[in-house]
């Protein structure tokens, strides 16, 4: 049977496609498709297609990017640091100085040895601090281990640390006043406010407690009036907390950690991990096709989570431009 949409779904009409896949006549952006499971027949999670949801993002960040420029005279600049040759790293590196440049946005990149000392980085930092045509500073973590992180972090001007973690910016989102929010939390937020899943009232599990993701992104859903509980490798009973979530998230860098059995009926189902399985295939946290037979929505991986990421830091770094020009 086709869905008939839940209490909170917005309810379309289902068809049957030529493929056999069941679709809706009017899908809300960001909906990939409907999943089939060959086993159980027909099932109601709906797969959020996060690479078109960040793409509309990034569109919306160029049109203002572009109207900055014309009005105000001003082209939002991105500065991005890495240290040393981590080929992650690298490949990360690439794509946000690739986005800013297709965003319309001043790209400046360092690409420093790993020898690079804390005070030399530190002092880059600096003059990034002082150059009135950057806007947001990014430091690509991780960093080599001579240097600490933190100390690299708090002199960024908390007003250019478009990553979001400066100790400021924690502080401003932990009491609810304004500043840079991290960019993957914060991309949760938007790919479920832009597929209208509501936050308020719900109960939102997530399955990590990072700094960089589990712990902000429990207090963007509890600022969205969600009862929010955050696991970690001590809780007791994972599955059985797990279940009570209508929002689940998995941040744990576990490969397929959360299995069918652990999602409630209905859930939203959102997968933050990026894990490469022994076979070289990439996967999320989430086994996808046991979630996705119980959830009502679910993201991804690759193409869910990870796309928003880069356009919220071009959001964060639009939103620093357009607060220097509001300021002048
Ligand atoms: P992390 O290793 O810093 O933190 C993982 C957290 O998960 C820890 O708090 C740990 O307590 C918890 N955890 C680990 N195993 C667990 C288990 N078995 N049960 C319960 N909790 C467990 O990781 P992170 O930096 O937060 O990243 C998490 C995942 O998200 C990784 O796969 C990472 O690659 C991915 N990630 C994706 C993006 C993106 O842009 N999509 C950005 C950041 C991180």
């Amino acid at each position: 049977m086709p869905p008939d949409g839940g209490p909170d779904r917005p309810c379309r009409s289902p068809f049957l496609d030529n493929s056999g896949c069941l679709r809706y006549k009017q899908k809300p952006l960001g909906i990939l498709k409907c999943w089939k499971d060959e086993g159980t027949g027909w099932t109601m999670a709906e797969v959020i297609d996060g690479n078109r949801i960040a793409q509309a993002v990034r569109d919306e960040v160029r049109t203002q990017a572009f109207e900055l420029k014309e009005k105000k005279g001003i082209t939002p600049g991105l500065a991005v640091i890495l240290v040393g040759d981590d080929p992650a790293s690298k490949i990360y590196v690439g794509r946000k100085e690739k986005a800013a440049a297709e965003a319309g946005f001043l790209s400046r990149e360092f690409r420093l040895p790993a020898e690079t000392t804390e005070d030399r980085l530190r002092e880059i930092v600096a003059g990034l601090n002082a150059d009135s045509s950057i806007h947001g500073i990014l430091v690509q973590l991780p960093l080599p281990k001579h240097i600490n992180p933190d100390v690299v972090i708090e002199t960024i001007d908390p007003r250019k640390d478009v990553d979001g973690f400066h100790p400021v910016n924690i502080g401003g989102l932990f009491t609810g006043r304004p500043g840079h929010r991290a960019c993957t939390p914060l991309g949760v937020i938007e790919l479920l406010d832009r597929t209208g899943i509501p936050i308020e009232g719900k109960e939102a599990v997530i399955v990590g407690r990072s700094n960089i993701v589990g712990k902000p992104l429990a207090l963007m859903l509890l600022n969205r009036h969600a009862t929010v509980t955050i696991c970690h490798t001590r809780t007791k009973d994972l599955g059985a907390v797990a279940r009570r979530a209508d929002i689940l998230v998995a941040a744990a860098g576990r490969a397929e950690m959360v299995r069918g059995d652990m999602v409630k009926d209905g859930a939203v189902v959102v997968d933050v991990g990026i894990n490469r399985r022994a076979d070289g295939k990439l996967v999320g946290d989430v086994a996808f096709a046991e979630a996705a037979a119980k959830a009502s929505y679910i993201t991804p991986v690759p193409g869910g989570v990870g796309p928003m990421t880069i356009a919220m830091l071009l959001r964060n770094t639009l939103g620093a431009a357009q607060q220097k020009a509001q300021a002048r």
